[in-house]
């Protein structure tokens, strides 16, 4: 993508985020921010002119940080903006989600009791895109994942669907308790390094409004005003 730019050609820029332009507070400051001086652990952005934020950086490997045109800081969650993005796409998809032959089988060795809740609901594991087959002692052997599924989350997914089905009270809660478990594992997670292209991505849906809240209702996103921060400040 054009908005980033990769380590060798950026050695080649000029950094021309000078300290002493950010000190102006000057209203048009977003538009000759076009470099941010890499941090370490961070990647330089080159912003395009259209999106009225940047991406200032990520802390933590889970929160970026973004500053809007009207001057707030956003601090948003990258793990939970993404689930509910996953979350939307499946309960809205027709198709069945994509699937992925794992060149082994596995062998998900689980308890008796989550191996017979899953046998029971084959038909249902086949929707969420798992191609299940009964193993013995409770185990599955699993043959074919969801395609956004890491396949080493296998295991701890197909527990984590008992537990909802053994948790559920009806079909539809079931169901969606099932999209919640596939929209998390399909999602970026805390802790990882995101490439800035994924984060762009959420920060557009999350600034535009779409995704506001994560399915279980947390907050996607915290946001300070420039008077907020002028107040911490002492400044306004
Ligand atoms: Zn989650």
């Amino acid at each position: 993508m054009h908005l980033i730019e990769d380590h060798a050609a950026q050695a080649q820029i000029p950094v021309r985020f000078a300290a002493s332009k950010v000190m102006e507070g000057d209203e048009k400051i977003l538009e000759r921010l076009k470099l941010t001086e890499d941090l370490p652990g961070q990647t330089t952005v080159l912003e395009t002119k259209e999106a009225p934020w940047r991406i200032a950086g990520e802390v933590l490997r889970t929160y970026i940080i973004c500053e809007s045109e009207d001057g707030s800081v956003w601090l948003i969650d990258k793990h939970a903006a993404h689930e509910r993005m996953n979350f939307d796409k499946l309960k809205n998809a027709q198709e069945p989600p994509m699937r992925q032959t794992l060149l082994a089988p596995i062998a998900a060795e689980l308890s008796r009791e989550d191996g017979a809740l899953l046998l029971e609901n084959l038909p249902l594991l086949e929707q969420f895109g798992f191609a299940c087959e009964d193993f013995g002692a409770g185990a599955l052997l699993v043959r074919e994942v969801p395609a956004d599924i890491d396949a080493a989350d296998t295991v701890p997914t197909l527990e984590e669907f008992a537990e909802r089905l053994r948790t559920g009270r009806s079909p539809d809660e079931k169901r969606e308790a099932l999209l919640h478990t596939m929209a998390c594992k399909a999602a970026i997670k805390g802790g990882w390094k995101s490439d800035i292209s994924e984060l762009r991505v959420l920060v557009e849906k999350v600034q535009s409004g779409e995704v506001q809240f994560c399915p279980h209702g947390r907050p996607v996103k915290a946001k300070l005003t420039k008077y907020e921060l002028e107040k911490m400040f002492k400044r306004a």
